[in-house]
């Protein structure tokens, strides 16, 4: 057996070739031995007489077995305490008793403990001399204190922890753990408290095999096991085989019984000289086992071993309740992390974004090492997952094999070989579909049990034995163990399950809604944008038909006032023709109104006619065009070039330039006027914000004029807007800029303005990138 085995067990295999197979056979109930620190009598049932003695009688007592044969107890007790004895027969199960006796017919008259129990159509009695360490076993309120935390603790590995200190505290022991058996069997030590210089044991996990079956068997029987002092020569039965069965007994109930030399040899390799376990048994299966380790012999007294039973007992007794406890932890703690998540989908546009993006995410549902999403060709990963093309291969043997909605496993590779590669983080996976086409998923991904697992026989130095027999050395114990446990990770429970189906439900219902709501605004989306392109064609129509039929009249009107001023004048005094004059002004700033709304709802029905546009030339053209007025304002006009060829309407895209160019030089007070024209710096978005800044050229002209407060920003490209009295600044009609922006946003792009008041103007405009 391995020495790993040693930690765990007083059983080993006796006698034989030891094999991985043929240890669970190994008969250690019957080994017709006894440790040597106490003697044992069996006594047939009927008759009350010994017929078996454990041959060190004779060094405790001084009385040979031989002589003890065939006789009663009265060899060794006086009357009062054989009476007491015999008081208990009928009493006596497997459950053994405690009496305290003087042996009274021994020399020197040595005080025993006999523990006595019935089994087999035997009576047991087993003496064993009062402790050296002997200590009032009882401390009630020390006790009750223990219970008490151990009640109050609310997950298993602190209820652990609080019964493995009380038991060292009352023993003494260097070393007391509980491991905890896997269902797998195989174990890990889960709470610890030793004496500070030995190594730690906390963590380590041990294979199944460890322990073989019949001792497991056994451990259920008999649920302490102890040895104060491993440096024994165990002691025969004389006569080995009972004389009414022809067998050697079956010792299972035996405090004496004595274990293999195997596993002796394995405690002395590891420095324990003293051992004692006690299991915990829940539901008539072994949950684990009480360990303790000494490194020098320990003799704990017969009533210290029963409390140290009834604490392991009381544990065995509540841990039903603290799995319960921990489980409805693990349960709120999924509940929470699902409420959170729906929160936050609720918030986001993207719902799936509430899934990945902090504070809760994904992986704080389960207890697991990462996650990942597949959601209409896009991949989110999160934590430890594989690699993005072994991801694929999951994802298509899903969409290949899987119908399920809610799909689970703890061992990958056994459904599909590439499982293999990904056994470091997808051992095993739960996956959910997202939609009601299996293929978009969101996957939670445990890595193998070996990844996380301290192994213990790696701590461990002795594999072979000196006498050459073959047996379980802790890396062929190991191996065994990691072949059971390969490609497996830890299983997904019951309670997860189900929390996964509710979260695929609930974004189901989210999904639906989103989809129904998203129909319902496109829907109403598109019945606006009918009307409103319908209104604006019926109002560029109006405009267009108003402004030409208001045309002829005005230009009449004009023409007549004209005539009047030409050929009337002298019958008309001052005031008369000043007055004419002013109607000639009016009608010719209406013609220009009408005109610049003729023009703005020309653009509507315009098409462009787009084609390569080097805006070098381009600015050039508008700058020569513009040269008397720069001159007369003393402007300055720098480009900051070279600018890029556009795809766009030339004729249109000039009349911007000029407007803007006009503009910058009109509204300014300076003596020395600087406009500067250019490309905007990359990434550079306009008020609306491009959803890809990339996909546009920016374009400014920037002045050193007058400003614009930030309150106009807008309504200075509304038609007919200006922010100056008639006269001011060149006049005007207030139409430029708003037929500027209708041009550029036919040009995809958008136009707007940077501006503090009394520093200056930066007009900006975008273009679509047509590649
Ligand atoms: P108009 O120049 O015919 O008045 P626009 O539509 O071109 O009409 O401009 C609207 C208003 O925006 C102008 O009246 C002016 O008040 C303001 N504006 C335009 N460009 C500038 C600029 N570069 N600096 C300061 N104000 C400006």
């Amino acid at each position: 057996m391995a020495q790993s085995a040693a930690l765990l067990t007083d059983e080993s295999l006796f006698g034989t070739t030891i094999t991985l197979t043929n240890c669970d056979r190994e008969p250690i109930h019957i080994p017709g031995l006894v440790q040597p620190y106490g003697f044992l009598l069996c006594l047939d049932e009927t008759t009350k007489q010994v017929v078996q003695a454990s041959e060190n009688v004779e060094a405790h007592v001084g009385i040979s077995a031989d002589e003890l044969l065939h006789k009663g107890l009265e060899r060794l007790l006086g009357p009062d305490r054989l009476a007491a004895v015999q008081a208990l027969w009928p009493t006596l199960g497997t459950t053994p008793k405690l009496l305290g006796a003087r042996l009274d017919y021994v020399k020197g008259q040595p005080f025993f403990k006999l523990i006595l129990h019935r089994y087999a159509g035997l009576l047991w009695v087993e003496f064993e001399p009062v402790a050296e360490t002997e200590v009032s076993a009882l401390d009630l309120p020390s006790l009750n204190n223990t219970l008490a935390q151990m009640l109050e603790a609310s997950t298993v590995q602190e209820f652990s922890q609080r019964a493995v200190e009380h038991v060292r505290e009352i023993t003494g022991f260097a070393r007391v753990g509980m491991y905890r058996f896997a269902p797998d069997e195989s174990g890990e030590m889960i709470a610890e408290d030793k004496r500070t210089d030995l190594d730690p044991l906390l963590g380590l996990h041990y294979p199944a095999t460890d322990i073989p079956q019949q001792a497991r068997a056994m451990y259920l029987k008999n649920w302490l096991r102890f040895i104060p002092d491993v440096d024994y020569v165990a002691a025969p039965l004389v006569p080995v085989r009972t004389p009414s069965t022809g067998r050697p007994p079956d010792m299972t109930h035996s405090v004496l019984r004595s274990v293999s030399p195997i596993h002796i040899e394995y405690l002395k390799n590891m420095g324990v000289a003293a051992t004692m376990t006690i299991s915990v048994i829940q539901d008539g299966q072994l949950w684990g086992m009480l360990m303790c380790h000494h490194d020098s012999p320990r003799l704990i007294s017969f009533e210290l071993r029963e409390l140290c039973l009834f604490i392991a007992k009381t544990f065995s007794a509540l841990l039903h309740n603290k799995e319960q406890l921990e489980q409805s932890a693990y349960q709120l703690r999924i509940q929470e992390a699902k409420t959170r998540l729906f929160e936050q989908m609720a918030r986001q546009p993207n719902f799936l974004a509430g899934l990945y993006q902090q504070p809760t995410t994904l992986l704080d549902v389960f207890d697991c090492g990462g996650a990942a999403i597949f959601f209409e060709g896009e991949l989110i990963t999160l934590g430890y997952t594989p690699t993005e093309p072994q991801l694929l291969e999951l994802l298509g043997w899903l969409r290949a094999n899987v119908r399920q909605d809610v799909f689970y496993t703890d061992s990958y590779a056994r459904h599909h070989p590439a499982g293999r590669a990904v056994r470091a983080t997808a051992s095993g996976f739960l996956a959910i579909t997202l939609s009601q086409e299996p293929g978009d998923y969101i996957i939670w991904f445990r890595p193998e049990v070996l990844q996380n697992v301290a192994w213990a026989g790696k701590h461990e130095k002795v594999e072979k034995m000196d006498d050459g027999q073959l047996f379980i050395s802790p890396r062929q114990s190991f191996e065994a163990w990691s072949q059971e446990v390969e490609d497996t990770a830890a299983p997904w429970l019951p309670l997860e399950v189900e929390a996964a189906r509710a979260l695929r439900l609930h974004i189901s219902d989210i999904r639906v809604k989103m989809f129904n709501e998203l129909q319902a605004r496109a829907a109403s989306l598109s019945r606006l944008n009918t009307e409103l392109t319908r209104s604006n064609d019926e109002l560029d129509s109006f405009a267009y038909i108003a402004s030409h039929d208001l045309k002829e009249p005005l230009r009449g009107i004009h023409n007549y006032s004209v005539f009047l001023l030409e050929d009337y004048a002298d019958l008309l005094d001052e005031e008369g023709v000043s007055k004419l004059k002013t109607l000639v002004r009016l009608s010719e700033r209406m013609e220009a109104l009408i005109d610049s709304l003729l023009q703005m709802s020309r653009i509507g029905r315009l098409d462009l006619e787009l084609q390569a546009t080097d805006l070098n030339q381009l600015v050039g053209e508008v700058i020569e065009l513009l040269h008397p007025r720069l001159e007369q304002t003393n402007t300055t006009v720098a480009v900051r070039g070279p600018l890029p060829t556009v795809q766009a309407d030339p004729t249109r895209l000039r009349e911007v330039l000029n407007n803007l160019l006009s503009n910058a030089l009109k509204y300014s007070n300076k003596p020395d006027r600087q406009v500067t024209i250019g490309e905007a710096e990359p990434g550079k978005a306009g008020v609306l914000g491009a959803i890809n800044p990339e996909g546009y050229y920016v374009f400014y002209v920037q002045d050193n004029g007058i400003g614009i407060d930030p309150r106009h920003h807008e309504t200075i490209f509304r038609i007919f807007r200006r922010l100056h009295s008639q006269e001011k600044y060149g006049g005007g009609t207030g139409a430029g800029l708003a037929i500027a922006k209708k041009m550029i946003e036919k040009h995809g792009g958008e136009l707007w303005v940077e501006s503090v008041l009394g520093e200056g103007a930066t007009f900006y405009f975008s273009i679509l990138k047509i590649i």
